[in-house]
């Protein structure tokens, strides 16, 4: 079978074309890869792990790691387009050669351009017209007499402004072209080298079935972000309060992440006879949270008080955060069947 001795195969992992690798080396290849996922290679920081999908997703880090331990030397081949509007494309092929033996392994290939829809659009955010701060504009709370104000906290100069003026209504909103896509190249540039560089990883170390290949629009980066939101957003679920905390939470999160929580928001929000945090009494929460929840009853108590008609009750009750339908249960049986004896 193979000429090759062990000593070669450890050293060189993978062999000059002219040998065959035996069934032994391959699976050895593939220890190796799982022993380095083990051991040095971090979960989030070298693969990650997209919700809603089994296989770990290779990252450029991680690429790296690979790269280093089988003595790859990548070279990069570039090829840019000019697009219309100033748009750019990159096109990028990487060439894995063997450290030792000089000999091609594989051929990845990577794009990106700056119409992808993340380099292309920006959300505009108002910009005050006295002293030219971008995002500090805010709907001024009602008690404070309403409008607009250029909020302090948000570093801007507190001008107010009418709820009407066109100054602040007139200005762009929501997803608009960014007028500074040249700023972009850079990062399409290096976005379409690592693109290149993990295929290129994958396809050397055959190792396309230990890690999924495709992102498909979720590149490296925006995935490691989406681990951090989703565990920041399990985290807020966990404490969120009411209804409509738990709402916005969701409706913040990307779809992709969304699909990772549905179950679980939905075992909440959809528990309105046992919701599963209601049956946490109040001393096992975390102290802010028990106060919020002890002051919220007390609203809660009172609106039931206020209701007229069992719809208006029923109403009122489903509006209330989850923990204290549990609380106030006894009132809301009480009153509807006072109701039901009128
Ligand atoms: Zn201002």
């Amino acid at each position: 079978m193979s000429p090759l001795n062990d000593s070669l195969i450890e050293q060189t992992a993978i062999v000059p074309q002219e040998y065959e690798l035996s069934v032994e080396s391959v699976h050895k290849q593939i220890q190796k890869i799982q022993q380095a996922m083990k051991s040095f290679m971090k979960k989030d920081e070298h693969y990650g792990i997209i919700p809603g999908t089994h296989k770990p997703t290779l990252y450029k880090a991680g690429a790296e790691k690979l790269a280093f331990m089988f003595k790859f030397a990548p070279t990069y081949e570039i090829n840019r387009s000019e697009l219309k509007e100033g748009h750019r494309e990159y096109e990028i092929t990487c060439h894995l050669l063997h450290q030792v033996t000089g000999r091609l392994l594989s051929d990845g290939v990577g794009s990106c351009s700056t119409l992808e829809s993340k380099y292309r659009y920006r959300q505009a955010k108002m910009r005050c017209p006295m002293c030219s701060k971008e995002g500090s504009i805010i709907k001024g709370k009602l008690e404070f007499g309403g409008g607009w104000v250029c909020y302090r906290q948000k570093g801007g100069c507190n001008a107010k402004f009418a709820i009407t003026d066109t100054v602040i209504t007139l200005q762009p909103k929501g997803k608009i072209e960014n007028p500074d896509i040249a700023d972009s190249y850079n990062t399409v540039l290096k976005m379409a080298k690592k693109r290149a560089q993990i295929d290129a990883t994958l396809s050397a170390c055959a190792a396309s079935d230990i890690f999924g290949q495709d992102l498909e629009d979720t590149d490296v980066e925006t995935t490691i972000q989406n681990a951090k939101d989703l565990q920041s957003a399990e985290d807020k679920i966990k404490y969120s309060l009411s209804r409509v905390e738990l709402e916005n939470v969701y409706k913040n999160l990307s779809s992709a992440l969304r699909s990772g929580l549905q179950k679980q928001y939905q075992a909440k929000t959809n528990s309105f006879g046992t919701p599963p945090i209601a049956s946490a009494p109040t001393a096992s929460l975390p102290a802010p949270v028990a106060s919020k929840v002890s002051h919220d009853i007390d609203i809660c108590k009172a609106s039931i008080e206020k209701a007229i008609t069992q719809d208006e009750l029923v109403k009122v009750f489903s509006a209330f955060p989850l923990q204290i339908k549990d609380q106030v249960r006894e009132e809301f049986v009480k009153k509807a069947q006072s109701f039901k004896g009128e």
